[in-house]
């Protein structure tokens, strides 16, 4: 007999929102987890560690802004980096505390151990004391995340060879960082440690930075790199290591540069967790990268096996893995609801941080149909010149048929926080009138939403009765 209504394999942002929703739907629920601290890449390696990092840089990046109010500014001021990683450490507890809370209220059981399929109702779990438990369950949700991907005969060393997982093994700022792969994270990582205080070199294998984001967007950041003096090298990739005597590295770049740094960060992309699944005992197909594959449900090829979070290998983002993982259970528990991307907007945070939702310029393009896009800069908002941000831009994508807005991206203060205003319109359907027309709070950000619609309604206006049919 089952134990069991859902079993939820890992207990990461995805595992926990489905175990919570399961149970909240009356599910009797077991969530495994192959350590014993809860909290997955969010709490414990990603996205909370980083963010406490970057609310250091930014914090240290605003104190410069004082002296427009003649507050005297160090100049050079540093952070402590002891006191950062105190901050992390309380964070964490905090936030680890709150997840325990939920868990014991909800009367989610759980278990630390590593779950692999024996069949598809049928886990075996090897507990940390070597002894192996079988559990069965009529529906399974795998949740089980991803790991950073090392380069060929580069493995992460935890020392000088790092991925941004190991962002908490850090016990000082490097004096010399090299960053490998220029994409969300590597960006993210860049402006960080160079507010930090670390001389930054970041190199890319492909033709640009932030590739898969808007255009704009990845010609703002990298404009932003050169001014604050974060080298960036585009069609370059790291070949070799050598460590020196002096404990630093020398890095062999391809195109021949050599390059000696006190830490490497490879940050060239993330594998899902699946090798130890056994997911063929349960009939379930890996993907190449061995992500599994589900339908709008969440559901897998096998009734009754669900899948959410990092392990399908889509956005590799807690807010979709949360999100994902409710669809999942609540389809796991009888109910029809689809997963929607379309209007999931992501965010940056570099510095200035990046909002972004729907299609970027190239997609929209790709797609064949008409669009119109409205823009507006930070500089013309009264807003951002009295916080003295003016760097960045509104972008808006608008169908040129029905007028829909169909992609956002923002790039400036609060960028990452207004977006969600664009993530409602889409949702909804706005057209580029509903956008002008609102109402918008005088002097803020989100003015430039308006302005930015204003712009697109004038090349809409501008525009042939045909080409507006
Ligand atoms: C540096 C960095 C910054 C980030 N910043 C952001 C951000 O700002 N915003 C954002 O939305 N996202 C961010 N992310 C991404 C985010 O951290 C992940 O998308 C999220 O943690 C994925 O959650 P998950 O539950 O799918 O997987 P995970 O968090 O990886 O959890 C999976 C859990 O399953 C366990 N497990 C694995 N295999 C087994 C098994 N066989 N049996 C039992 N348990 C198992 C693992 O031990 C782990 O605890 C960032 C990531 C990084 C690395």
């Amino acid at each position: 007999m089952n134990e069991h209504d859902l079993i939820v394999i890992g207990g990461g942002e995805a595992g926990i929102s489905a175990s919570l929703r399961g149970t909240q739907l009356g599910a009797k629920v077991c969530m495994l987890n192959r350590e014993p601290e809860l909290g997955g890449g969010c709490v414990q390696t990603g996205t909370l560690p980083s963010k406490i990092l970057s609310n250091a840089a930014h914090f240290l990046e605003d104190l410069k802004k004082g002296k427009r109010y003649g507050v005297p500014v160090v100049e050079g001021a540093r952070a402590d980096f002891g006191k950062i990683l105190d901050s992390r450490h309380k964070t964490t507890l905090c936030e680890l505390g709150v997840l325990a809370t939920l868990i014991r209220k909800n009367s989610i059981e759980t278990l630390t151990g590593t779950a692999s399929f024996k069949g598809p109702r049928t886990l075996e779990v090897r507990l940390p004391d070597g002894t192996v438990r079988e559990l069965a369950a009529p529906r399974t949700i795998i949740a089980t995340g991803s790991r950073p991907i090392a380069l060929p005969g580069i493995p992460f060393d935890r020392r000088s060879i790092l991925s941004p997982d190991d962002l908490t093994a850090l016990d000082a700022v490097p004096g010399r960082l090299l960053i490998v792969g220029a994409g969300v994270i590597g960006c993210e990582m860049a402006f960080i440690f160079r507010s930090l205080g670390s001389e930054v070199v970041v190199v890319e294998k492909a033709e640009r930075a932030l590739l898969g984001q808007d255009h704009d967007v990845a010609a703002l950041i990298t404009r932003e790199f050169k001014k604050r003096g974060i080298r960036l090298l585009v069609r370059t990739g790291l070949e070799r290591v050598e460590t020196t005597d002096e404990g630093s590295v020398r890095a062999l770049l391809t195109g021949g540069e050599e390059f000696e740094s006190d830490r490497i960060m490879v940050s060239v992309g993330r594998r899902p967790n699946t090798e130890a699944l056994n997911l063929a005992a349960a009939g379930i197909p890996a993907g190449p990268r061995g992500e599994i594959q589900v339908s709008e449900c969440m559901q897998t090829s096998v009734p009754g096996i669900y899948a959410a979070g990092d392990v399908l290998a889509r956005f590799m983002l807690s807010s979709m893995a949360v999100v994902e993982a409710r669809i999942a259970a609540e389809n796991a528990m009888g109910q029809d609801v689809k997963m929607d991307y379309t209007c999931a907007p992501w965010g940056i945070y570099t510095d200035p941080e990046v909002g972004s939702v729907g299609l970027t310029e190239e997609w929209a393009r790709t797609g064949g149909g008409e669009i119109v896009i409205g823009q507006c800069g930070y500089n013309d908002l009264v807003r951002s010149c009295l916080d003295a941000n003016v760097t960045g831009f509104f972008k808006l994508i608008f169908d040129g048929g029905t007028r829909r807005l169909v992609g956002a991206h923002v790039a400036g203060q609060d960028a990452s926080e207004i977006i969600h205003f664009a993530a409602l319109a889409v949702k909804l359907g706005a057209r580029v009138e509903d956008i002008r027309d609102m109402v918008y709070n005088h002097p803020t950000v989100s003015e430039g939403f308006g302005k930015a619609a204003a712009d697109a309604l004038k090349k809409f206006e501008q525009r042939t009765p045909a080409e507006n049919k």
